[in-house]
């Protein structure tokens, strides 16, 4: 059996940014009770590592005593969220991807302005409620391409378009092409609203999944992003399933012969250790090789936020940390199962918005 591993896969500049922030949070507080709005990631192995190093996640800022330190999740939060934390008395240290703060303020410059936003996305999802309370009395959430036609609007001349980060991209284009059918003076967005990290991972799939038997996303149910790039290699041709880590694959779905290929890959908010921890498991109980299919390289990097830089600054005691480069992880045969063979497949996703 052939396993390939797509470069990019796994974790995203704002993720480790936001994993980096409870990390440094717990060593500037170690004897406060340190809280998380809401997931800080979308991975469950992600949040129980933090668990049981005491953090606590709350989906209510009510429930965080007086005067508590809080860090608001990766996917950003309403402002009204941040003037709650400020009447609590909270230390709050804000650890949204500066990708989703850019479609914060792109909402909220866009109201400012007078237009109405379509906000293509999931209306529950955690990334939406943050944008969307930038200017709520001001935005419409569009689901689908199917709820176009029957949108009612304030005035088709003052509307423009933002997306959630992690949509899928093909999805996201069909809805926006809707809008602009609809709409024909629909405002463009400044640069497209799906994210490098989103972008490129779904690129990776697309391309590499109609090569192969059988497509393993590692990552959490709750992750838009994982769940996207499942369903994206499902269109693609491959038989996909998402799992949270190794003992979830059952080996009926693994193909036979020496011919047949598996793609592992995984979600923006998905460690790395269990992907390498998949391939492991693989290899040790089917054999094989491992391969590695270098599409696109990120150099992408997140620096702390201001406010906690500033809060490590002010303490002699402490460094600070370099900022979170991202690259290709090194795969050590240890930990992976074996030494890769790796094959050039490089490609740039095409412009679909
Ligand atoms: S998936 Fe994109 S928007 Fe979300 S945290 Fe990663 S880089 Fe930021």
């Amino acid at each position: 059996m052939r396993i390939i591993l797509p470069n990019p896969r796994g974790f995203c500049a704002g993720v480790r940014m936001a994993i980096d922030v409870v990390d440094q949070v717990l060593r500037l507080f170690p004897d406060r009770a340190i809280y998380v709005y809401h997931e800080i990631v979308h991975n469950r192995h992600v949040v129980e590592r933090f668990r049981g190093q005491g953090v606590r996640f709350v989906e209510r800022i009510a429930d965080i005593p007086e005067g508590s330190v809080v860090v608001f999740s990766a996917h950003g939060i309403p402002p009204s969220v941040r003037e709650e934390a400020e009447r609590r008395n909270l230390t709050s240290i804000d650890a949204t991807c500066p990708l989703v703060t850019k479609v914060h303020s792109e909402a909220s410059r866009s109201a400012g302005k007078g237009y109405q936003i379509l906000l293509v996305g999931h209306a529950d999802h955690q990334e939406i409620i943050g944008t969307r309370g930038e200017a709520p009395d001001d935005t419409i959430v569009v689901e689908s391409a199917d709820q176009v036609p029957t949108l009612e609007v304030r005035d088709e001349d003052r509307l423009t378009y933002l997306t959630q980060t992690t949509l899928s991209t093909d999805d996201a284009a069909k809805v926006v092409r809707a809008l602009r059918e609809r709409f024909p003076n629909i405002r463009e967005p400044s640069s497209s609203t799906i994210c490098y990290a989103t972008t490129n991972r779904q690129h990776a799939v697309r391309q590499i999944a109609p090569e192969v038997d059988l497509t393993l996303v590692v990552g959490s149910r709750n992750s838009s992003n994982s769940v996207r790039l499942t369903e994206i290699a499902e269109s693609a041709g491959s038989p996909a399933y998402l799992i949270d880590d190794a003992s979830e694959i059952d080996d009926a779905w693994l193909p036979r012969g020496s011919e047949s290929a598996v793609l592992v890959t995984a979600g923006a908010s998905a460690p790395e250790d269990l992907v390498a921890e998949v391939c492991r498991t693989l290899l040790s109980r089917h054999g094989g090789q491992l391969e590695h299919w270098d599409v696109i390289d990120e150099d992408v990097e997140f620096a702390l936020p201001g406010a906690l830089r500033r809060i490590i600054k002010a303490r002699p005691d402490m460094e600070l940390p370099d900022s979170i480069v991202i690259g290709a992880e090194q795969i050590d045969p240890d930990r992976y199962g074996a030494v890769p063979l790796t094959v050039s497949a490089r490609s740039e996703p095409p412009t679909t918005i």
